[in-house]
């Protein structure tokens, strides 16, 4: 708990990115876990992730953007991916953190932003994922996500176990209708607003999936993604929709590129929708320390391999 709390705080100085990055080794393991620097590698690691059977979507790594041309480049980075999943066929999404749009500039900026990806998301017929971050922002996001969706109901989003607060956020959600990725929550978090035990995260997970798919059993209008690689909590899902009669195609499991990809077959092989998330570029120092905290074992492999030069 201790070695995750100080790695979320690591991710957070950006400074030691930049020395990383000059470690050839250590881009071995960032390769793991981002398909490259470029769009053009994004796009061909989706390719061979459709032809396994799996679904994509894909990040374009930012976030705390904060300048305005920052936002809006961004914004259109988006928008090229969008013409390109599209020109080349490719069955993805685009998953892009608010931060990146700009929300630390200004709400009306991001939510412009927000809006130009989703209006060309659904010009090419795909779903826009807005990822949740740490919790100061999870209010923010929703509201962002509440008042665009009445327009662009391509529009999807994100709640995390850990946090307290998110029972009412998925009723506020359900009271609207809406396309949910469920997942525990990546970020540092203060006891007073996300459970600090594991054990806690990982319960209020199963109950908030059993929630879910009470509601898309009930004929609610909602499509939840299960975003997590934890074997127990898919077996979950698996187990409380086919209890609640709710079919293969009403739900998927999400998983992010480089994590237990021996599952991914199994998973398909049962008939269900697997959607792997395929992040690139150069800011990738955040994301990579995310995964770092995750799994104690990814970081001793980076401190033998630094150890070993
Ligand atoms: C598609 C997708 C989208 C996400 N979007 C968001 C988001 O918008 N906001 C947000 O806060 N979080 C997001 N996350 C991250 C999520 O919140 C968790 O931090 C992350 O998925 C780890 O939790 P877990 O459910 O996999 O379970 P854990 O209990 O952490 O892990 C279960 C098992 O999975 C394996 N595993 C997990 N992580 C790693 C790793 N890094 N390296 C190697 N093995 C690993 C291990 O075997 C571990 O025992 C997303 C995750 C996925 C899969």
């Amino acid at each position: 708990m201790l070695l995750r709390s100080a790695l979320l705080a690591l991710s957070e100085r950006r400074a030691i990115g930049a020395a990383l990055d000059r470690v050839r080794l250590t881009r071995r393991l960032v390769r793991r876990f981002v398909a490259g620097t470029t769009a053009d590698e994004a796009l061909g690691v989706i390719a061979q992730v459709n032809a396994r059977g799996l679904k994509g979507a894909v990040t374009y790594l930012g976030e705390n953007v904060t300048t305005e041309t920052g936002a809006t480049a961004a914004a259109q980075a988006y928008v090229d991916l969008l013409d390109a999943i599209h020109a080349r066929g490719l069955d993805a999404v685009p998953s892009l953190k608010l931060t990146h749009l700009g929300l630390d500039v200004s709400a009306e900026l991001c939510r412009a932003n927000v809006a130009r990806v989703a209006e060309k998301g659904q010009a090419v017929d795909r779903l826009v994922w807005i990822d949740m971050e740490g919790s100061d922002y999870t209010e923010r996001t929703l509201n962002l996500y509440s008042a665009l969706r009445r327009r662009y109901p391509n529009l999807a989003c994100v709640v995390q176990s850990a946090l307290r607060r998110t029972p009412r956020d998925i009723e506020r959600l359900l009271e609207a209708g809406a396309t949910v990725r469920l997942c525990k929550g990546a970020y540092r978090e203060p006891p007073a607003v996300a459970y600090p035990d594991k054990s806690d995260v990982d319960r209020a997970y199963t109950r908030l999936t059993t929630r879910l798919l009470q509601a898309k059993a009930e004929g609610r209008s909602v499509y939840p993604a299960f975003a997590t690689h934890d074997d127990r909590m898919q077996a979950h899902a698996r187990e409380r929709a086919r209890a609640l009669g709710v079919a293969p195609d009403g739900f998927e499991i999400q998983m992010l590129l480089g994590i237990r990809p021996e599952l991914h077959a199994r998973l398909r092989a049962d008939g269900l929708t697997v959607r792997v998330l395929v992040p690139y570029g150069e800011d990738w120092y955040g994301y990579f320390m995310r995964r770092l905290a995750e799994r104690p074992a990814n970081l001793a492999f980076l401190l033998r391999n630094l150890a070993r030069r």
